[in-house]
């Protein structure tokens, strides 16, 4: 029996309709509406794709949403000024900086530049930080975005074998502090799960995958995890973004399907929840901020 699909794509609306819903409970109480800051830098065309996306989408909330486009020469002290005005603008909840940034602009230096409150993405070291130790101030978006993808199509997740192929600090990393951490109202999203986290130097990397109940794929690898790799059933989520002939396809071998008994599609699985997520931790900081 083919795996049953983890649609990001239904989930992902009917979160932000819940989202909207919230957004326009705060408008009726005469509050200002939760708002986006995207900052990018240069014309890279996926960039300029993925803003243009987080704009409709925070538009169509009832959020408010500007974009500040600059020019691939700005320098790092007129990118530090404009997120420092930014930090100070009572009318901004979120600040997303697009990456990548180009190349002579330090990207870290920059991301540490973002008001923690504001840090919509979650990429702040004081943010993870509060992640790590258990009571997190925002969820980092994909992360979150996969944890609510399990969790709302009833994929059991405590006390299972879960496995993260890939340990980045935006997704594999956070992803992991998630799944093993106790859950509890600082902590909602917790997963009371047994953690594996692989990488390139993991030995039999196939041996590993079979362990899982749940398994991540978020290495950026074209079709990397293939059937055999699976336990029949197991819950398989597929995070990878690798381009084809101009066409998107993941990290996880179509055959998967065959194998598992949940499978995340790419596109429509995890992309259009971390795009719901930066919308939910943009009114959390507005709620955090604003009251
Ligand atoms: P990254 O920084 O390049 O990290 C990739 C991780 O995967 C590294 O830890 C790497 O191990 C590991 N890895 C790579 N090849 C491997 C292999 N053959 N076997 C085992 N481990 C391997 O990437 P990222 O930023 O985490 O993103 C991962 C993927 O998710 C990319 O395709 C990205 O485009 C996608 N993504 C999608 C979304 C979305 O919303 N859909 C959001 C974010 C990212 P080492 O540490 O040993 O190098």
């Amino acid at each position: 029996m083919p795996a049953i699909k983890l649609d990001g794509k239904a989930l992902g609306a009917t979160m932000r309709g819940e989202v909207a819903a919230r957004v326009a409970a705060r408008a009726a109480a005469g509050k200002r509406p939760p708002g986006l800051a995207a900052v990018l830098v240069g014309d890279d065309k996926a960039s300029q794709q993925y803003v243009k996306m987080k704009h409709e989408t925070f538009t169509a909330a009832g959020c408010a949403s500007t974009v500040h486009r600059l020019p691939a020469e700005t320098t790092q002290s007129q990118l530090l000024d404009l997120v420092a005005q930014l930090n100070a603008d009572p009318a901004v909840h979120g600040i997303l900086v697009q990456l990548p940034l180009p190349r002579h602009i330090d990207e870290g230096a920059v991301l540490r530049a973002v008001s923690p409150a504001k840090d919509a993405d979650c990429f702040h070291p004081e943010n993870l930080g509060f992640l790590a130790a258990g009571f997190p101030r925002f969820y980092p978006c994909t992360p979150h975005g996969v944890v609510q993808l399990l969790t709302r199509n009833g994929v059991p997740l405590a006390g299972k074998e879960v496995v993260i192929v890939g340990r980045s600090n935006i997704v594999g990393k956070p992803l992991a502090l998630m799944m093993m951490q106790k859950p509890g109202t600082s902590n909602p999203a917790a997963c009371d799960a047994t953690v594996t986290v692989a990488h390139t130097r993991t030995a039999d990397l196939a041996a590993v995958c079979r362990r899982a109940d749940v398994l991540i794929a978020c290495a950026g690898r074209l079709h990397v995890i293939t059937p055999d790799m699976v336990k029949p059933g197991a819950a398989v989520v597929d995070v990878g973004t690798n381009f084809v002939n101009g066409k998107l396809a993941g990290d996880v071998h179509p055959a998967v399907a065959d194998v598992a008994g949940w499978l995340s599609p790419v596109p429509g699985g995890v992309g259009p929840m971390t795009i719901t997520m930066l919308l939910y931790n943009t009114l959390s900081a507005a709620e955090l901020i604003d009251g």
